[in-house]
Parts: structure tokens; sequence; C-alpha cells
């Protein structure tokens, strides 16, 4: 075994990213205009139902995003706006540009200038339109700006917290499941989650998605007969160009025994100008081919990332959706019931919702295991089966995936199972014990 990694423990400066990459061609290559007021009174008119799903769900986007581009990008076309391209080039990743357009906390000002954490910044300026100028609580705020809970560790943590490195037989492929490979594409994402579990590998530039590499991965999979399933994540496989996903998924296709083959993505929620018609002809070209996505907040779920999930739901592609359990942003029941309606609405099957992993640093974000039970409590039996998760801790060692449901089987009376539904009453099934003989 190997290890597919080089863990690094600075900021990173975007110098070390993979040159198949969206081009950077610097933090903002085009000039920001200056700040015209002060960033509160930029945001001060939206309502808080501008957070909120759309009334109008064939907006083309939101009235906070409007504003925003008004406010920092008033000579950007719509053509550059709307071109994923232009969004990765232009991604925010200093103190000094974010500081134009956000009023950063000390605790955040010192961590994007000190460094110290895994994971490098990156937030594109369509996400950033989504995230309070002001409050350093705001939920989508949390999940992308670093702070220094960042920098301190915790008993239990980790760099590496689900042990992917020591299930790795080749550079960028973990096999844990004997049925199943994780094959990393690259480790670039247009933005970066704070709370990332493979913070130790994205956006350091040592994943990328050269044909020497993949090839290998490729001829472990062919020499595999046992993986029917191919995971492709990352970093965002939908960061790649279409041809190099083409060429990736036709490569994969041609192997006999790999079924399907699934995509993990968070590219609808940040940089949903990525779903393209080409890019949905490309992936409908490869066939069972399936999207988990990655959802955090309600907020999340715009105009863009409507049309984004529409088109790939268009071309044939299930789509299923993995949620972070996240204190501060999504840890209420409210937060998430509205989340995963709206991820149905979206035509997204809410699919695990994660106990967050015990990465290094990541105290801030952890919750205890009790609240997600909680939660899930308040889900199964109040609303709709399609938008309960499957409520699951990664086991911490690479033992995999363990599903967490509240008590359902209280115990037996005789042939009877004794069972507590979501209203807390109990009920018998006959269950009779089976006899010796059977
Ligand atoms: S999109 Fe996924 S891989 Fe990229 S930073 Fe977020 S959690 Fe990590």
């Amino acid at each position: 075994m190997r290890d597919t990694v080089t863990t690094r423990t600075t900021l990173d400066d975007g110098a070390g990213e993979a040159p198949e990459e969206p081009p950077n061609r610097g933090p903002l290559a085009l000039s920001i205009a200056p700040l015209p007021r002060s960033p509160a009174a930029v945001f001060a008119a939206p309502a808080p139902e501008d957070y909120s799903l759309p009334r109008n769900r064939f907006l083309r986007t939101s009235r906070r995003t409007r504003s925003f581009r008004r406010a920092f990008f008033p000579e950007v076309a719509d053509q550059d706006w709307n071109d994923w391209r232009w969004q990765c080039r232009n991604r925010l990743r200093r103190a000094a540009d974010l500081e134009r357009m956000l009023s950063l906390s000390p605790h955040e000002r010192a961590a994007l200038e000190g460094g110290g954490s895994l994971l490098p910044v990156g937030i594109t300026p369509y996400y950033l339109s989504l995230v309070s100028p002001d409050d350093p609580r705001h939920p989508l705020r949390r999940a992308v700006i670093p702070t220094t809970a960042e920098f301190q560790r915790s008993p239990g943590e980790s760099d590496d917290p689900l042990s992917e490195d020591s299930q790795s037989p080749v550079p960028g492929l973990v096999h844990r499941y004997p049925d199943r490979v994780l094959l990393l594409a690259s480790d670039f994402c247009s933005t970066y989650c704070r709370y990332c579990t493979r913070s130790r590998v994205v956006g350091h530039g040592t994943i990328h998605p050269n044909a020497s590499r993949l090839e290998e991965a490729f001829d472990y999979i062919r020499a595999s007969p046992s993986v029917r399933d191919v995971l492709l994540s990352g970093g965002d496989p939908l960061s790649l160009s279409d041809e190099k996903l083409d060429w990736i998924l036709g490569n994969l296709r041609s192997i006999p025994h790999v079924e399907m083959i699934r995509i993990g993505s968070k590219v609808p929620a940040v940089l949903p100008q990525r779903v393209t018609p080409q890019l949905c002809r490309t992936l409908r070209r490869h066939h069972p081919l399936w999207l988990s996505l990655h959802f955090t907040h309600p907020e999340e779920c715009t105009p863009e990332t409507h049309r984004a999930c529409a088109m790939l739901a268009d071309a044939g592609i299930p789509l299923g959706s993995q949620t972070v359990l996240l204190r501060g942003i999504n840890d209420d029941a409210e937060t998430m019931k509205t989340l995963m309606h709206r991820l149905l609405m979206m035509r997204v099957r809410p699919y695990y919702l994660y106990q967050c992993d015990p990465l290094s640093g990541s105290a801030h974000f952890r919750t205890p295991v009790e609240k997600g039970l909680e939660i899930i409590r308040a889900l199964r039996g109040f609303t709709t089966g399609y938008a309960v998760p499957t409520y699951v801790i990664d086991a911490p060692g690479g033992g995999g995936k363990i599903p967490l449901m509240p008590d359902a089987v209280i115990g037996r009376d005789g042939d009877s199972l004794l069972l507590r539904n979501h209203e807390d009453k109990i009920f018998r099934y006959p269950d009779p014990k089976p006899c010796a003989s059977d």
C-alpha cells in the first residue's frame, strides 16, 4: 500500500494547483469596483425571505446575488458571470480580497492571514454572493470562511480520519469495500468547505488529473473483477473539462465488470454555472451514472441551483444528496427539514446525513451524536419518507459507514416484537420465535 498524498499544514496560495484545472489568472483577474457603501448597507435591503426558496422557481437569480453583482462586479457581463471558468478564475482566496466585500471578524482575519490550516481558501464570487457580509455566524459563511478555531487540534482528531491513505493501493484510489473503489479525479474544488474530510489532499496540488496516474488507477480496476462500482470524487470531478471527464468516464465504462459510476460533487451548490448543456450531453453518454450532490443548508437552493439540478435530472441522472451535520450551520430539525424538502423539490433524493468526521481542527463543527438522532426522530414519520436521509458515522480508522437509528425495537413479549413509533407509542408485531426445526 502506498500513501496517496502529501499532507501540508499551510494555507495554500494556489501555486501548486493542477495545471489542467481552470486557469487561475490571479485571485481577481478583473478589477473589482471600489466599495461603494458599507457591506451592511449593501445588503440591508433584502428581507429575510430573500434567503429562502424563491417563490418563482424560474427566476434567473436571487435578489441577493443581483445586489452583490451590482456592488462588486458591476462591469462584468452576464456572459462572464455565467461562465464557470470565469467564476473559477475569480475565486476569492485572500483576506485583502474578502475584506472588500465582507466585514471580517478578528478570528476570520487572523485565520486568513495567519495560515496554519490544513485547507486552502477559495470561494466562487457566486457563492460569496449568498454569504452574509456582516454576520460571521451566518451558516454559509461559517462553511467557507476559516476561523482560528481550525488551528485547534482536539483529542481523537486526525488529518486522515477515515484512514484512506492506508487503503490506497495506487495513488488517488481508495479500495475499502470489496466491490467499490473511490477514485480521486483531482484535488481541485472551486469552493473549499472548511470541514472537508479530505483537507489533507484537497487544494494542495498533489492529485492531478494526469493521464499516467489515472491509467494506473484504470489498470488496477481492470485487474480487480470484484469492483462493480466506481465513485469518482476528489476534489470536485465536475470542475474538470468536458473532454477530460469524457475520457475518464469512457475509460471506466470500457471495463466490463464496472456496472455503475457515481460522481460526488458540490458543483450545483457552489458553481451551478458549470452545469451546461454540453456537460449534460457528456455525462449522459456514460449511463448508468449517478450523482451524489453535497448540500449543507437551504440557502444554497437558489434559482441557479434549481436550474442546474433540473438539467442534470433531465439528462436521466439520478440525483442523491449528502449533508454533513454541522454545529451552528444545520444542526436543528427545522433547518434540516427545510433543506430536505428543498432538495426533493429540486429532484434530489436526500441520501446520507453524515456525523462530522473527527478531522483535525473540526471541534467547532462537530455536534453530539444525540443531536443527529434528535433530528432523525423529528423527520421520520413527520415528513415524506423520501425526505429522511440515513444518518451515518463513517467509522474512524476506515471501518466504513455505520447507520444510526433511533431505537425502534424496544423488546419482545412472547411471540410479539415491541416497537416504538414516531409518536412514542408502543405497538406489537406478531413475530413468533423460530422453532428449532425451522
Ligand atoms: S466540495 Fe467536497 S471535496 Fe471539495 S472542499 Fe467541499 S467537501 Fe471537500
